[in-house]
């Protein structure tokens, strides 16, 4: 039983976990080994205090040789589920399952749009955890659309199992495998009554509407819907309604950075890490 999980590998995450450490709390941490590709991919930071005209990758570089320095440790996995046990939390990723007294989401927003019917259809033949939901499309017929190279390996996991894969990814992907069927297109709806059959797109060269008949859907995005993460966190047009020490409404979970809304920048992500930390010691010296 750790004292703390910490969801996020960006710069509220990053602020968090340094903070952690000096705070002397026992903590796991989850995210992305590159950290963010909301940094990476920043062409000019001109406004972060202590660095002059970095660009995002000088600015992960130097993230990354801190985090180094510190030696901290980033677990690579996307956590998929968060559930309050009494007094603790149970958090799962991949197929494992870990346990924390208190929690802080540093998950970022979304970057682009939900498809239409993906929310009222999550959990109901749309998932976003190949290794949680997999085998319950064993020679089916699945969608999966693939938003990070990193997460290909989830895909082949997935067409071991199912019949079929069709993948939708927005990069170039060298994935090759008999029952992938390859897409550069991107599906803008999931339909189905009470659970998904088809995904809707338009056929790159010609713009033609196709609704191709699925058996589920998987999508993997660098981020997951906090809602999907965890119940009963109050939310506000997309974003977790936090206090001043960055508590949620759910007692011991903790959220900083782009996910408790704007403005979007660093300054603010780092700095709601650091004081997501004070909220977690006052948690835990009170429970
Ligand atoms: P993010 O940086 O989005 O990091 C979230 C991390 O959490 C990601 O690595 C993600 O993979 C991980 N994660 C999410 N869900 C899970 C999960 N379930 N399990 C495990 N890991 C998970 N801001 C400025 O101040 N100045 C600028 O010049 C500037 N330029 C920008 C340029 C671009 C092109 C973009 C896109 C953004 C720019 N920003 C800028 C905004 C800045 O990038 C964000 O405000 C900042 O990255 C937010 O940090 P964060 O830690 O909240 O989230």
């Amino acid at each position: 039983m750790k004292d703390l999980i910490i969801i996020g590998s960006g710069p509220a995450g990053v602020s968090a976990a340094l903070t952690a450490k000096r705070r002397n709390l026992d903590f796991l941490w989850f995210g992305n080994k590159n950290l963010s590709p909301k940094v990476e991919v920043a062409h000019r930071i001109d406004n972060y205090p202590g660095l002059t005209r970095v660009t995002g990758l000088e600015m992960n570089h130097i993230f990354k040789e801190q985090i180094k320095t510190e030696k901290l440790e980033i677990i690579g996995k996307m956590v998929n589920q968060i559930m309050k046990m009494g007094d603790h939390f149970m958090v799962s990723a991949g197929s494992d399952v870990y346990e924390a007294k208190s929690i802080i989401l540093a998950s970022g927003v979304m970057m682009g749009k939900f498809m239409t019917g993906e929310k009222e259809l999550a959990g109901k033949g749309v998932s976003y955890c190949a290794t949680c939901d997999g085998m319950f499309y064993r020679d089916k017929e699945i969608a999966v659309i693939c938003e990070n190279k990193e997460f290909e390996e989830e895909v082949l996991f997935l067409a071991n199992i199912a019949k079929k894969v069709y993948l939708f990814v927005n990069y170039e992907s060298r994935l090759q495998k008999d029952n992938i069927e390859l897409h550069r297109e991107k599906p803008y709806e999931v339909k189905g009554e009470n659970k998904a059959t088809a995904v809707v797109y338009k056929v790159m060269e010609t713009g033609e509407e196709r609704v191709l008949d699925i058996e589920g859907v998987f999508v993997l995005r660098d981020s997951i819907n906090p809602n999907t993460l965890l119940k009963g966190l109050e939310m506000d047009e997309g974003h977790i309604v936090v206090d001043r020490l960055q508590a949620t409404s759910v007692d011991g979970v903790f959220a900083a950075g782009d996910c408790t809304g704007r403005p979007y920048q660093y300054a603010k992500a780092v700095g709601e890490g650091n004081v997501a930390i004070y909220g977690v010691t006052q948690y835990l010296n009170r429970n």
